[in-house]
């Protein structure tokens, strides 16, 4: 049996890194997709919008890894694999009709709290491990997740849902 004391909170927090960078960078090839299938223009906005940020999101996460004098280097994730999985089976599903949107906000949802779990929870293991730069760099896009999570909210209320309550 491996003693539990040779890991340590620095190896949790990197192997963490590594999951949102691989998540992020998947995430960043799945909003043009997103994008595209949305039929509202203020949803499609929102994703190319998000999309922008997404790219910032991996430059500060390649930050940490150079605070760290780590390689920038990701770890497969399967629970983004599959929450962008979902995703894509609603985009073939509700292809063409009035609840796609609905739908589509409802996966980049799950997508946005996948990662507001992460940032959280890498931000308060900086503040535990004293890595100030780090916690700064973290929480700018742990705040821009929320925002995002909100903005969709936002739009579902104001339009999708409706849209897709009133289909045929
Ligand atoms: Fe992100
Ligand atoms: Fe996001």
């Amino acid at each position: 049996m491996p003693t539990k004391s040779e890991k340590s909170l620095e190896d949790l927090f990197h192997d963490t890194l590594r999951d949102i960078l691989y998540a992020e960078k998947k995430i960043l090839k799945a909003l043009p997709k997103m994008a595209k299938a949305a039929e509202a223009e203020d949803l499609r906005a929102g994703f190319e919008k998000h999309r922008d940020e997404t790219e910032v999101h991996v430059e500060r996460l390649q930050e940490v890894f150079e605070l760290m004098g780590k390689r920038a280097q990701g770890k497969t994730c399967p629970g983004i694999d599959g929450i962008l999985e979902e995703g894509e089976e609603i985009m073939e599903e509700f292809k063409g009709t009035s609840t796609l949107d609905a739908g589509l906000i409802s996966a980049a949802q799950a997508v946005e709290h996948y990662e507001i779990t992460r940032y959280g929870t890498l931000k308060r293991w900086a503040e535990e491990l004293g890595m100030t730069d780090a916690v700064a760099l973290l929480d700018q896009t742990l705040q821009e997740e929320a925002a995002t999570d909100e903005a969709l909210t936002a739009i579902a209320d104001a339009s999708a849902n409706d849209r897709a309550k009133h289909a045929a």
